[in-house]
C-alpha cells in the first residue's frame, strides 16, 4: 500500500499521465493481475481510510471519522488472520493514533515519518529507532527480512505500507532527476474557475496557487494570473510527486522479485493499493478530501496465483470497505457479519455476473478543519454523483457551519465533474431517485443521523 497514489499516476491505469509516469513494476504486476477500475475511498483522508481498509467498516463504525482520532483495538483483517494461525506483520506508514494490534510484528513510522533516515516505532520497544537510508527502501528491507525469518510452517499476512507519494514529495538518486527536461501534460481543467459549481468547490484551499512552502518547497511566479501560477507550480509539483512514487515503484519491483526468487509467488496473493487518490492538478487542485473522482478513486490491483499469466479488468463499483472482507475471504475464513463491505474473491475466481452494488456511499466528516473542505456526504453510481454539503461539524471539529449546498454531476456527459446540474429541471427525476438511493444506503450502513442533520439545518446553520 502506498499513500496518496492517484490512478492517473500509474501507467497501467492509462490516464492523462500514462505516457510519462514511471511505474514499470506496478505495471508489470498488473500484467498478471485483476485490475479494478472503479474503486473508491468512502472518506478520502489518510487515517479514516486506513481504519476502513483494516476493519471493512465506515468511519462511524470504526471510530476514526477524522485525522487524529483514536483507533481503538478492534477486529481487523489482520486480527482475524492472526487468530486463524497466520503470522502477521505491518511495516511502514501506519498513521493511526494507537499502536498496531493483531500483528505479530510491526515497525511503523510515527505519524507522517520522514523520507530520509526515518524513525520507527517497533513492537516491544519503548524508544524510537532511526534507520539510515530512504524510507521506501527500508520498509521493503523490513518486509523481506520478515519473509526470510518468519515461521516457515505458518501462512502469513504482511502489510508493506509506503510513505510515498505523500507530501512533501521527496525522492532519491537516481529517480530525483526523472522528467528534468520534459514538460509534463496538464489536466484539461487545471484552470477551472468553479463558476458552474457550489461555493464549497471554490472555498477550498486545495488550489495549486495556494500551496504553502511547508507542504512542498516550490518556486512561484510574480504574477496575479492564477492560471499561469497554477501551471507553473504544477510542473514542479507533478515532477516531484511522480519521482517520489517512482522510488516506491522500484521497491514494489524488489518485493515481486523476492517472491519470485523464493517461489512464494506461487502461493501468495499480492495486492497493490493506496489509501486514497489525489488531485494531480485537476480542477487546479492538489491533495484530496472532496468527493470528486480524482480524490476518492483508489488503485487496486490483485494478483492471485491461480490467475497468473492473465491480465483482466473489472469495472464494478468497489469501495475500501471491501478490502478487509476480501483479505479474510482469501484466507478461507468466515467474513464477520459486522464487516460492511463485500469480498472481491468471486471476481478473482472469474465471476462477472455477481449481484453487485449500484451505488457507493461516501462521507467526509472533517468539517473545514484542513483546507476549508466542508463536511459532506453523497452517492456515486456508474452514471451520476450526488453530493450534499451539509456543512455541519457535528462535534468532530470546532469550525462554524457553512451553508448547505447540493451538487449533481452527470458522469456520462461530464466525467470531469465541471457542471453542477442539481438545479436543472431536466434532472429532477434523477435527483429524486438518487436521494432515495442515498437514503437507503445510509439506512443500510446504519449511518443514521439524517434526522438530526435535517433538524439542525431547519433551525438555521449558525453555530
Ligand atoms: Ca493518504
Amino acid at each position: 500500500m502506498s499513500d496518496d497514489h492517484a490512478v492517473s499516476a500509474i501507467g497501467c491505469y492509462q490516464g492523462f499521465l500514462s505516457d510519462v509516469t514511471h511505474t514499470p513494476n506496478i505495471d508489470r504486476l498488473a500484467e498478471e493481475s485483476l485490475l479494478f477500475e472503479n474503486v473508491f475511498a468512502t472518506n478520502s483522508i489518510c487515517s479514516p481510510s486506513r481504519a476502513t481498509i483494516l476493519t471493512g467498516k465506515y468511519s462511524h463504525k470504526n471510530g476514526v471519522y477524522i485525522l487524529n482520532e483514536p483507533f481503538a483495538e478492534q477486529q481487523t483483517s489482520a486480527s482475524i488472520l492472526q487468530n486463524a494461525g497466520y503470522e502477521t506483520a505491518v511495516f511502514g506508514k501506519w498513521h493511526l493514533k494507537s499502536l498496531p494490534s493483531g500483528f505479530d510484528d510491526f515497525k511503523v513510522l510515527r505519524e507522517q515519518g520522514r523520507y530520509r533516515n526515518p524513525e520507527f516505532v517497533e513492537k516491544m520497544k519503548d524508544t524510537l529507532t532511526e534507520y539510515k537510508g530512504w524510507s521506501e527502501d527500508i520498509i521493503t528491507d523490513m518486509t523481506i527480512d520478515f519473509l526470510t525469518t518468519r515461521d516457515q510452517n505458518k501462512p502469513f499476512l504482511v502489510m508493506t505500507q509506503f510513505k510515498s507519494a505523500h507530501d512533501p514529495w521527496a525522492s532519491r538518486v537516481p529517480f530525483d532527476t526523472l522528467f528534468s527536461h520534459i514538460k509534463i501534460p496538464e489536466p484539461a481543467n487545471i484552470c477551472d474557475d468553479y463558476s458552474h459549481r457550489s461555493d464549497a468547490a471554490s472555498r477550498v484551499t486545495l488550489q495549486l496557487s495556494m500551496m504553502d512552502q511547508k507542504t512542498f518547497n516550490h518556486d512561484r511566479l510574480d504574477t496575479s494570473d492564477i492560471c499561469a501560477q497554477r501551471k507553473y507550480i504544477y510542473q514542479q509539483y507533478i515532477k516531484a510527486y511522480l519521482r517520489c512514487a517512482a522510488v516506491m515503484d522500484y521497491n514494489v519491483g524488489r518485493l515481486m522479485d523476492y517472491l519470485e526468487k523464493t517461489g512464494l509467488d506461487e502461493n501468495t496473493v499480492v495486492i497493490y493499493t493506496s489509501d486514497q487518490g489525489h488531485f494531480l492538478g485537476e480542477h487546479g487542485y492538489f491533495s484530496k478530501r472532496l468527493m470528486y473522482d480524482e480524490s476518492i478513486r483508489m488503485p487496486l490491483i490483485i494478483r492471485h496465483p491461480e490467475m497468473r499469466g492473465t491480465s483482466r479488468r473489472n469495472n464494478q463499483l468497489v469501495a475500501n470497505i471491501d478490502f478487509a472482507p476480501t483479505v479474510v475471504d482469501l484466507a478461507n475464513e468466515k467474513v464477520p457479519d459486522d464487516m460492511q463491505g463485500e469480498s472481491l474473491k468471486p471476481f478473482l475466481m472469474g465471476a462477472s455476473d455477481l449481484d453487485w452494488r449500484s451505488g457507493i456511499y461516501y462521507r467526509y466528516w472533517q468539517h473545514i478543519l484542513h483546507r476549508d473542505v466542508a463536511a459532506h456526504y453523497g452517492i456515486r453510481t456508474s452514471d451520476h454523483k450526488l453530493i450534499f454539503y451539509h456543512g455541519l461539524s457535528l462535534g468532530h471539529t470546532d469550525k462554524s457551519s457553512t451553508p448547505p449546498e447540493w451538487e449533481l454531476f452527470d458522469l456520462r456527459q461530464d466525467p470531469a465533474e465541471m457542471i453542477n446540474v442539481y438545479g436543472d429541471p431536466a434532472y429532477q427525476d434523477v435527483v429524486n431517485s438518487l436521494k432515495a438511493d442515498l437514503h437507503n444506503l445510509r439506512v443500510q450502513y446504519d449511518d443514521n443521523d439524517t434526522e438530526m442533520i435535517e433538524e439542525i439545518l431547519a433551525q438555521g446553520t449558525e453555530d
